[in-house]
């Protein structure tokens, strides 16, 4: 399993689907120490344990810079939303899974949700991956399916200026 971020809409099946299916869970070093309730997410009051302490593997890197793919999804590191969010990209069919780094509506890129987003100066500069990857087909979790959301980044960088 591989999370974008530890957020409790995120978590909240991993012990479930490790009862049946006995696999790691993944997510940014940045991210841990935020889902297992040793720091508060970032403008909220009270840390909480969204993941059981100690069950979480920090996504292995190649380098300083690179994180490196994991079942066939490459994952980019993209802040803002939450400290350690994390993207990934199915190379193979062009998907980039987007996690809560955008929402949609009606086929278009909106912000994530002001209130649960840590600094959305910093989200919107994450979502200049889209412009590099150029992705057939976008998903987020709070939304529908983003089509060549690349053609859509001069919009939406004009929406958040
Ligand atoms: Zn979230
Ligand atoms: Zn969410």
């Amino acid at each position: 399993m591989v999370l974008t971020h530890g957020h409790s809409d995120h978590t909240g099946s991993i012990n479930k689907v490790r009862q049946m299916h006995s696999v790691p869970v993944y997510a940014h070093p940045v991210e841990l120490p935020y889902l297992e309730g040793e720091l508060p997410y970032p403008r909220r009051k009270k840390a909480a344990e969204t993941v059981s302490s100690g069950l979480t593997e920090p996504l292995p890197s190649n380098n300083a810079s690179e994180l490196s793919s994991i079942g066939g999804l490459k994952p980019y590191f993209t802040p803002g939303h939450s400290p350690g969010h994390v993207v990934f990209y199915h190379e193979v069919d062009q998907v980039l899974l987007a996690g809560d780094l955008f929402t949609s509506k009606k086929g278009r890129l909106k912000k994530p949700v002001p209130m649960f987003t840590a600094n959305m100066e910093e989200a919107v500069q994450s979502a200049e991956i889209v412009s590099r990857l150029r992705p057939k087909r976008l998903e987020v979790c709070h939304g529908n399916s983003v089509f060549n959301p690349g053609e859509q980044m001069e919009a939406y960088r004009k929406n958040n200026s």
